[in-house]
């Protein structure tokens, strides 16, 4: 028996190989077992398993940390997928034949060992997940790792609203409007839904997530599908009323640690000691830079970026992955600048000396700065980028979102411009911090004992234990 007098659940949470999907899978994945009691169990492909595992028995071993267990399935691709040499469109059929295939004989070996799963979470692009669920006789649900806004935004588009996003991007009539969404315009919606139609790469994207949402569109038994979604119930509005009578939509979030991680990533931490470097600063005197763990950042972006950083005075820390370094690239650090490959974000912005951070807006970037109290500077590049970065500055209030020039490049003096609105002590700056500290009071009470997201994941839990009997 589980707490609260439940049999208790076993999760298996299967997460694509990439950074911003495995964080807040492991992340829910601990709450779910220190809150509910329940078994976890996470997934990953094995290339990322053997990076976040180096020192396990084996390289596919399964490894457990004390709170859940990890056990890789194979996409085929085990070296990891190398960008520029593998085809993406094999990749993507591939992990669908390997990864059934070898996520079923993980859910038959935990039941032979005698932990039946019981439920299947599958994050975004793994549809397939959904099927081999199915034919273990097993529940799934989907974990949303974005905001609710950009899941109406998807859900809109594949019942019956695409082509008025399609005709409106093509036409550049700048805003759409969607059932209980306020005005969108084009250059806020997610970037896969107003791709042209010759960008394969994005359609082949868009496809995927058309799956996932057919999935949930096909009845379990007559019950709605199961949504967990990484946002919480104050900070969206009502954007999924036209869409609850359909799912069981469950907000989580946000689901960001209470504790600060020390484990390992996909990316090597940076020797240099920028947290000893971030003490010599003064309170919120520091911009913090980084554009995530996938958004390449390209020579012009990073000439405008120096510039920009240098001419506003202030000291700046700034992630520029090894995989964005072209060679003869001069990166000249003083005293006010450090440059990393990697760092631990979260412990990064919980430094009392970072006032600002010029971000690409991946949803977990969004949510961990919300968290710290932090204000931003958008930089949105794809995905649901854009729409986050529309949220953060226009509906949360808690930063700018950056104009960008036609190649898509944030100049220097629009950088300059952007963190005196936001650093400065301008109305605009003020005004901006209030909202910040807002937000991150409203953040610490969505996820507290009784808190509004821990009455969902209950809830969660009860549903699916209804279900399973
Ligand atoms: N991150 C990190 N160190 C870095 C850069 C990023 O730990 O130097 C983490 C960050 O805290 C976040 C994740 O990587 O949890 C990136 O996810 P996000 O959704 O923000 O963006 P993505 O990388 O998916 O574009």
């Amino acid at each position: 028996m589980g707490l609260h007098g439940q049999e208790q659940q076993h999760f298996l949470l299967v997460s694509y190989p990439a950074q911003g999907h495995i964080n807040p899978v492991r992340h829910i994945a601990v709450r779910l077992a220190s809150v509910t009691g329940a078994c976890v169990t996470v997934s990953t492909a094995v290339s990322g398993h053997r990076i976040l595992f180096p020192s396990a028995a084996g390289p596919d071993q399964e490894v457990n940390d004390g709170a859940v267990s990890y056990i890789p399935f194979s996409d085929g691709y085990d070296d990891g997928f190398k960008e520029g040499v593998d085809d993406s469109s094999r990749y993507a059929s591939q992990i669908v034949i390997n990864g059934s295939r070898t996520l079923s004989a993980i859910l038959d070996r935990l039941e032979a060992r005698g932990r039946r799963v019981t439920c299947v979470l599958y994050t975004l692009l793994l549809p397939w997940a959904v099927d081999v669920a199915h034919q273990h006789g097993i529940r799934s649900a989907l974990y949303w790792i974005q905001p609710a806004t950009v899941f109406a935004c998807y859900y809109h588009y594949f019942h019956g609203y695409d082509k008025l996003i399609t005709t409106h991007a093509e036409d550049r009539v700048p805003v759409v409007s969607l059932p209980d969404l306020p005005p969108l315009r084009i250059r806020d919606l997610p970037t896969f839904l107003t791709a042209t139609s010759e960008d394969h790469y994005s359609k082949s994207i868009l496809d995927n997530f058309r799956a996932v949402f057919d999935k949930l569109d096909q009845e379990d038994d007559g019950r709605r599908p199961m949504v967990l979604m990484n946002t919480f119930d104050s900070l969206e509005g009502d954007v999924l009323r036209p869409i609850k009578d359909k799912m069981e939509v469950f907000a989580i979030g946000p689901v960001v640690p209470k504790e600060i991680p020390t484990g390992s990533d996909l990316f090597k931490q940076d020797e240099k000691d920028y947290m000893k470097w971030l003490d010599t600063k003064p309170a919120r005197s520091v911009v913090y830079v980084s554009f995530g763990s996938l958004s390449a950042v390209k020579r012009p972006q990073i000439e405008e970026i120096i510039l920009g950083l240098k001419e506003s005075g202030r000291p700046y820390l700034w992630v520029l992955r090894n995989d964005c370094r072209e060679e003869g690239l001069e990166l000249e650090e003083g005293d006010d600048g450090m440059v990393v490959s990697w760092c631990n974000q979260l412990q990064v912005l919980s430094h009392a000396s970072v006032g600002c951070f010029v971000t690409h807006c991946g949803w977990n970037s969004t949510l961990e700065t919300l968290t710290c109290g932090v204000p931003t500077v958008g930089v949105p590049q794809w995905s649901d980028q854009r729409t986050n970065a529309w949220l953060m500055d226009e509906i949360l209030g808690m930063g700018v979102r950056a104009e960008v020039n036609e190649e898509g490049v944030l100049p220097a003096a629009e950088l300059r411009r952007c963190l005196e609105v936001v650093m400065g002590e301008g109305e605009g700056g003020e005004g901006i911090r209030k909202k910040v500290e807002m937000w991150k009071e409203k953040a610490r009470e969505a996820v507290g004992e009784g808190s509004s997201s821990e009455r969902n994941l209950w809830a969660f839990l009860g549903e699916i234990s209804a279900r399973c009997n």
